[in-house]
């Protein structure tokens, strides 16, 4: 074979050909990559770019509402240009976080993550999220921790709680659990919601991948939340695993395999 320059990347797969034998593929994709990365940081400059004029229109669109009579024509208009503000900003965050968590790929696993204070934040957050119109429930076993990046953790947890929240009407049932299962430990966030038809569930973690982009929107979404958690939970060795029945509800989970776990208990021994 040719010698390959290091800067040429290829994927090699190996796999069974009849009973005896193994096929070699080497693909080139050395330009796939190139193109990813070029993708990548287009989309990460670009919504570094528009943080601060998003900035800008939203102080002054603030300082206006202030400024008009509660009755005024302008009211409506500066009210709805203020929250369609918040939304591209809350976007622009959501891109922006992507771009970082997909560049993160050779994050350190080696810091202990508590688990139990992390279940604490989720739950507070999910309060707040709820007011009192859900039903939350939270169960976390005690001395169970992980080793991990706590950030793109908790970024993970905290989009699939705050999704059951938003995808369930007022009313619903939301629990939230860490526990033991025999290959490792799993997170679980399941709901009483809407629902998703089997068709959609293997493309919901593709960028701006939604079911319904109307009923999305209007729940604030960008479509972006699961490419999010895919990618978190990929650097953990983990993926997402997703069960739904429409009109019933869903149950979004993960399992951190056993070598990336801590046991308070062992630490202390
Ligand atoms: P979005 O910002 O649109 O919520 P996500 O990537 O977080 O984007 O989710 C993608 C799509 O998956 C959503 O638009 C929604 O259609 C569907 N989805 C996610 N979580 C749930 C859930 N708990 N119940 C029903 N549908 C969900």
């Amino acid at each position: 074979a040719s010698p390959v320059s290091d800067k040429r990347r290829l994927e090699v797969r190996l796999m069974p050909y009849g009973d005896r034998q193994l096929l070699l593929i080497a693909r080139d994709i050395t330009r796939i990559r190139q193109l990813e990365g070029m993708r990548k940081e287009f989309v990460a400059n670009v919504s570094h770019e528009l943080k601060t004029p998003l900035t800008v229109l939203q102080g002054y669109l603030e300082m206006m509402q202030g400024m008009a009579e509660p009755d005024s024509l302008q009211a409506r208009p500066l009210a709805l240009m203020e929250q369609q503000t918040k939304r591209m900003q809350s976007m622009v965050e959501q891109l922006l976080a992507l771009s970082r968590i997909e560049d993160a790929s050779d994050i350190s696993l080696e810091h202990t993550v508590n688990m139990g204070q992390m279940m604490q934040i989720l739950k507070d957050e999910a309060e707040a999220l709820a007011q009192g119109q859900y039903e939350l429930s939270f169960h976390c076993e005690t001395g169970l921790n992980t080793h991990g990046n706590e950030l793109q953790l908790r970024s993970a947890c905290s989009n699939l709680i705050s999704n059951a929240i938003r995808y369930t009407e007022p009313g619903g049932k939301i629990s939230v659990s860490w526990r033991s299962v025999a290959n490792g430990a799993r997170f679980s966030v399941t709901d009483s919601g809407e629902g998703i038809a089997p068709q959609h569930i293997s493309r919901l973690t593709e960028r701006f991948y939604r079911v319904d982009s109307a009923r999305s929107r209007a729940t604030g979404g960008s479509g972006l939340g699961l490419a999010i958690v895919k990618h978190a939970l990929s650097h953990h060795h983990s993926e997402l695993a997703i069960s739904s029945e429409l009109g019933k509800g869903s149950t979004f989970s993960f399992v951190i395999p056993t070598h990336l776990l801590e046991h308070a208990d062992s630490k202390r021994a």
